[in-house]
C-alpha cells in the first residue's frame, strides 16, 4: 500500500478543511484527487508530504507514519506543490544541482531526471526563460531527484495551454507506469486523461472513490475530437455505431457511440481516409461528468 489515510481531520483556526477523511492508494496506481476549489485537496497533500500536521488521524506513506516518521516519509515522496516556487534567475541545472545537494542525491541523477522529464533541449536555459509547461517539467524533475516511490502532484496541469497540457499529461502517464501518483485537479477531464481511479472530495469529505474502468462500463461512449478543418456533422455520422455528433466549438466535435469498445482508432482511421489531421482525440466519460456534478453541487 503506497498511501493509507486514516480518519484525518484538519482544522485551521476557525475552519474545518478536512473532516474524517480515509482512503487508500495502491502501488503503481495513478489516482486523481478531484474536487472544486477549496475542497481540501492541497491541505491533504501538505499533510501527506509532512509540510503540515493533521489535527486528528494519521496517514501512512510507503509504510511510514506522517506523524511519527517524517524523515522516511520525506524520502519516499516527491512533491510538486500547487504554485511551485521556482527560482526564475537560476539555470535549470543550477536549481536541480542545489536541490540534489540538499537531498544528498548523486550528481549523476541530475542528467537522469532531465532526460526523464524531456528537459534536455531547455536544460541550459534560465528557469525564467521557460514556458509554463517546461517550468512544470523542472518541478517534476525536482520531485523525482531522490527517486521516490510515490509522487504527489498538486494541480500539475492547471494554467497550461492545450499543447503543454497534452505533453505534461503524457509525461505523468509515463512516470505513472513505474511510480504511484496521487494528483489533484479541479478539472474532470484531467482525471479521464491521466488516472486509473478517482477520489472525489467536496467540502473536506470524500464523496466518491471509483475506478474509471468501472464508471465506463455499461455507458455510451463520447469521443472528443479536434480536426484541423471543418467537417460536416452528417459526414461524421458515417462512423460505425454513432448515435450523435455535436460541434462544440471551432473544429471540435463530440461524437457519441453506442458501444463500450474504444472507438478512438475508428475516428483516427476516418480522419486518415478523409485527409484530415487530428489535433486532439480523447474519450470523455459521461458517467464521471454526471457523478462529479451531482456530488459537488
Ligand atoms: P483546495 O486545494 O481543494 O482548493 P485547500 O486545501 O487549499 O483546498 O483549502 C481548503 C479550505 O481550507 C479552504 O476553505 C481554504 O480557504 C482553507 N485553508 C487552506 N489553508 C489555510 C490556512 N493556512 N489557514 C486557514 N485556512 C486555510
Ligand atoms: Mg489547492
Amino acid at each position: 500500500m503506497s498511501i493509507e489515510v486514516k480518519n484525518i481531520t484538519k482544522v485551521y483556526k476557525d475552519q474545518k478543511a478536512l473532516n474524517d477523511v480515509s482512503f487508500k492508494v495502491n502501488d503503481a496506481e495513478v489516482v486523481g484527487f478531484l474536487g472544486p476549489n477549496g475542497a481540501g485537496k492541497s491541505t491533504m497533500m501538505k499533510i501527506l508530504t509532512t509540510y503540515i500536521d493533521a489535527s486528528e488521524g494519521t496517514a501512512m506513506v510507503n509504510g511510514y507514519d506522517v506523524n511519527t516518521n517524517k524523515k522516511n516519509v520525506q524520502s519516499s515522496v516527491g512533491y510538486l506543490p500547487e504554485h511551485n516556487p521556482l527560482y526564475l534567475e537560476l539555470y535549470v541545472k543550477e536549481y536541480l544541482n542545489f536541490n540534489a545537494n540538499v537531498y544528498g542525491v548523486a550528481k549523476s541523477r541530475i542528467n537522469e531526471v532531465i532526460e526523464l522529464t524531456g528537459l534536455t533541449p531547455e536544460a541550459h536555459k534560465k528557469i525564467g526563460q521557460l514556458s509554463k509547461g517546461y517550468r512544470q517539467r523542472v518541478g517534476l524533475a525536482n520531485a523525482l531527484l531522490h527517486n521516490p516511490d510515490v509522487l504527489i502532484l498538486d494541480e500539475p496541469t492547471t494554467g497550461l495551454d492545450p499543447n503543454q497540457l497534452v505533453e505534461i499529461r503524457n509525461l505523468i502517464r509515463t512516470i505513472g507506469k513505474e511510480k504511484t501518483i496521487f494528483l489533484s485537479t479541479h478539472i474532470m477531464q484531467e482525471v479521464e486523461a491521466m488516472c486509473d481511479r478517482v477520489i472525489i472530495i467536496n467540502k473536506g469529505e470524500v464523496v466518491a472513490d471509483k475506478y474509471l474502468q468501472d464508471l465506463r462500463e455499461g455507458q455510451e461512449q463520447v469521443v472528443i475530437v479536434e480536426f484541423d478543418y471543418r467537417v460536416e456533422d452528417t459526414f461524421l455520422l458515417r462512423l460505425p455505431q454513432v448515435t450523435n455528433v455535436k460541434n462544440t466549438y471551432g473544429f471540435v466535435y463530440e461524437i457519441t457511440f453506442s458501444t463500450k469498445e474504444d472507438m478512438r482508432s475508428h475516428v483516427f482511421d476516418f480522419a486518415h481516409d478523409n485527409e484530415l489531421k487530428i489535433l486532439q482525440l480523447n474519450q470523455k466519460n459521461a458517467s464521471l461528468e454526471s457523478l462529479f456534478r451531482e456530488l459537488t453541487n
